[in-house]
């Protein structure tokens, strides 16, 4: 066993495995740190709990779109970046911002990384701040379109949109669909970001896996890179429970990014200081990965009928 080559072998077997593939530099970028500052400031008292058609729910559209602007993304199909709608009585408005695809074929095509703003409000004394409901997905939404512009435009283009009404019936998510800013055709996928930053740093359940193989397949690739295991154990129960359901009902794949529901779910505990730092820090960091990849890539992802994507009618 000490031929040349047995000693080669004997090296190759002590070496360390070949490193993966590393991140792209934007993706350390997206940090717990930048993150936190988003959530806790939505989840302030200034935000009173983001009540849909409240000033509360303004303020948190009124972030939104500041953010947006920072980041120098355009409005896309409206004036402004609000997308106002009535439901319900009540006056709400969505918010949609672009990164404009650098090819030229593919740029007609866009990918909505999504995250509802809206949340309880206040009832009675009770003030509920929804700091992982949805502060942590709206935080997520940020700095995902940050990473976006610090690591070039994509191949297709890229809506943000924060949805309003979530809360009382995905009123903003529906709405969108049924008057989305750019033809309903060019929607080429859907993903959705409805509590990030609660439960176990290492795991992250994703919905909607079976509406499109390809996006199963980027997912599952991405998420060891960032430190998360994924577990669709929810594809059939969770399929109507956020804002990528009306994408769904329209055939639209979607992936939904969220966590298990926890004791402070919808009640006035739901605090900043309970987000896991890495646990949103590695989700929004996979929803980008997933993001970039499906904006890049020469295919788009196929709707999958016989998925739990079926739609509902
Ligand atoms: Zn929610």
């Amino acid at each position: 066993m000490d031929s040349p080559a047995s000693l080669l072998l004997a090296f190759l077997l002590a070496s360390p495995p070949p490193a993966a593939d590393p991140l792209p530099p934007e993706v350390d970028g997206i940090t717990s740190e930048r993150l936190m500052r988003h959530v806790e400031a939505l989840a302030s008292d200034d935000f009173e709990g983001r009540g849909a058609g409240t000033d509360g729910a303004r303020l948190g559209a009124s972030y939104l779109i500041s953010r947006f602007e920072a980041l120098k993304l355009t409005p896309k199909g409206t004036r402004e970046f609000r997308q106002p709608f009535r439901a319900r009585g009540k006056e709400m408005a969505n918010v949609v911002a672009m990164i404009e695809g650098h090819d030229e074929e593919r740029s007609r095509e866009f990918v909505v990384v999504g995250a509802h703003f809206d949340h309880l409000g206040r009832r009675g004394d009770d003030l509920y701040p929804g700091a992982d409901d949805n502060a942590s997905g709206c935080a997520a939404l940020i700095e995902v379109a940050r990473a976006f512009t610090l690591g070039g435009p994509p191949a297709r283009s890229i809506l943000f949109v924060g949805f309003d009404g979530e809360e009382i019936g995905l009123l903003g998510s529906r709405h969108f669909v049924r008057r989305p800013t750019v033809p309903k055709k060019e929607l080429v996928a859907m993903f959705n970001l409805d509590m990030v930053g609660r439960g176990e740093p290492g795991d992250v359940r994703v919905c909607g896996t079976s509406t499109a193989p390809l996006l199963k397949t980027i997912v599952e690739r991405h998420a060891p890179r960032v430190g998360l295991t994924t577990h669709d154990d929810h594809e059939r129960r969770w399929r109507n429970a956020s804002d990528h359901a009306p994408f769904g009902d329209a055939r639209i794949p979607f992936l939904y990014f969220g966590v298990l529901d926890h004791e402070d779910y919808h009640r006035p505990t739901d605090a900043a200081e309970k987000v896991v730092r890495r646990k949103i820090e590695r989700i929004a960091r996979l929803v980008y990965l997933t993001a970039r990849e499906t904006a890049d890539g020469a295919a788009r992802p196929e709707w999958e009928a016989s998925g739990a994507g079926k739609a509902r009618k």
